[in-house]
């Protein structure tokens, strides 16, 4: 049974569901408690985590009552402990506590985390068979294979909330596998679409946080701005849907209208459409297997006027490139890919790389990692996680190298 529900697999659903945000505090958590908010009387919140604000994952706890606020910075403790004072919330500290905020009983979990800090939360959460939307695209990537396979086991429900995923998962309910012949992801093509080489090679981190369509956390900004947003997603399809690297293209949308199409063999294509706002494909995991009523502004196309396209550039967005190269080496090189990625862009933050050097450094950790000739598959989150960690640990031995050589 594929973890990604099919089509016409609709249960009923309960009256009132319980509901789990990791990641509570963020710019998904932030849209998730928005929906929430709006439909109080069917969701129950039993877990809310954070990073390290105690005090907005506090307001959160209190606002909707959660039985369990759980930050993952253990220096935080006290100060939630004091934010929660008379409140009856139970709360807790420290990776532990996240993973027991995912394990603890709700029916639907947000998995919002920001990078592959959220893969054992995540697993966490499908090890116990609940229905998991699931933005944080990075565990995937990182344990694609092995996460897929455990969501089967335990019977969990994956229900992609990344808006492309999300809208590929809504049009591959109009066939079947065997009538698949591609799906196609779009890509706002980000702040740097029309720049010269040259000039992405030498952007600011001001210039990689002005995305053109979407407002959302400051790792997916920087990503988006370089395509390995777009990388990470075409990888993130292809675990999510059991799709080969040529079973996906990308198309730069400039008005990231339609989100994702799927073309079907008597040449049908199906989209996806909705304004910019992941208030959209969050409500429909969160409706799922129903739809609620969302808060999102109507789409009118008539004022849009026009839908775009272009084909990627992959020269000028080598991101993008190495993520099919990564998917075709198979599992272990995305988990590379990925952790070479987050190093890379905390040494951009950090002023530490040209915007240019983070696709070179990305590059040079793979090169590396296929050198080792350490390409057995992934067995066990433990192994995802060690090549993981050795994987920063090689890129962040670059880093120096990386940073000096000029593009
Ligand atoms: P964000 O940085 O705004 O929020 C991340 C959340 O995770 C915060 O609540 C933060 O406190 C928490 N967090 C961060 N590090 C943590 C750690 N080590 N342990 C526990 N909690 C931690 O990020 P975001 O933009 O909301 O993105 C979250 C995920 O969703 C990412 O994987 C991103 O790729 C994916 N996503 C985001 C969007 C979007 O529009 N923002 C769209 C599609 C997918
Ligand atoms: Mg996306």
């Amino acid at each position: 049974m594929s973890a990604v529900p099919l089509r016409n697999s609709k249960a009923a659903a309960a009256d009132v569901r319980t509901v789990t945000v990791l990641g509570a505090t963020g710019s998904i958590g932030d849209s998730t408690m928005d929906l929430l908010r709006g439909a109080r009387d069917r969701y129950r919140v039993e877990a809310l985590t954070a990073n390290s604000n105690a005090q907005g994952l506090a307001k959160l706890a209190k606002e909707f009552g959660a039985r369990f606020a759980a930050v993952a910075d253990p220096a935080r403790l006290s100060e939630l402990k004091d934010a929660l004072a008379g409140a009856r919330i139970e709360c807790g500290a420290g990776e532990s506590a996240i993973i027991e905020a995912a394990a603890r009983p709700a029916e639907w979990v947000m998995a919002a985390v920001s990078g592959a800090a959220g893969l054992k939360p995540a697993l966490a959460a499908v090890d116990r068979g609940a229905s998991v939307a699931l933005a944080n695209k990075e565990c995937l990537v990182c344990a694609g294979d092995f996460f897929m396979q455990r969501a089967s086991q335990a019977g969990a429900c994956i229900l992609p909330a990344d808006s492309e995923h999300n809208a590929l998962f809504q049009a591959l309910g109009c066939g079947n596998r065997e009538e698949l012949v591609r799906v196609i992801i779009t890509a706002s093509g980000g702040p740097f679409r029309t720049w010269a080489a040259a000039d992405i090679e030498q952007a600011t981190l001001e210039q990689a946080l002005k995305h053109p369509n979407w407002s959302m956390g400051q790792k997916i900004t920087i990503d988006s701005a370089s395509m390995m947003n777009k990388g990470l997603e075409v990888i993130e399809a292809s675990y999510l849907f059991a799709l080969t690297p040529d079973e996906i293209d990308v198309l730069v949308h400039p008005q990231s209208i339609i989100h994702g199409m799927v073309e079907f063999s008597d040449r049908s294509v199906m989209a996806q459409l909705g304004a910019p706002d992941m208030r959209i494909p969050i409500a429909h995991c969160l409706g799922w297997p129903d739809r609620i009523v969302g808060p999102s502004a109507r789409l009118d196309l008539a004022k849009i006027g026009q839908l775009t396209f272009e084909a990627p550039d992959f020269e000028r967005f080598p991101g993008l490139r190495l993520a099919y190269d990564a998917l075709r080496t198979g599992q272990g090189a995305t988990t590379v890919y990925n952790a070479a990625n987050e190093v890379a862009v905390a040494a951009f933050i950090a002023g530490k790389i040209k915007f240019g050097a983070i696709a070179r450094l990305v590059e040079a950790t793979m090169n590396d990692w296929i050198r080792s000739g350490n390409l057995a598959p992934l067995g066990s989150a433990d192994d995802a996680i060690s090549v993981d960690h050795k994987a920063r640990n090689t890129a962040a031995a670059l880093l120096p190298q990386i940073a000096l050589k000029a593009s």
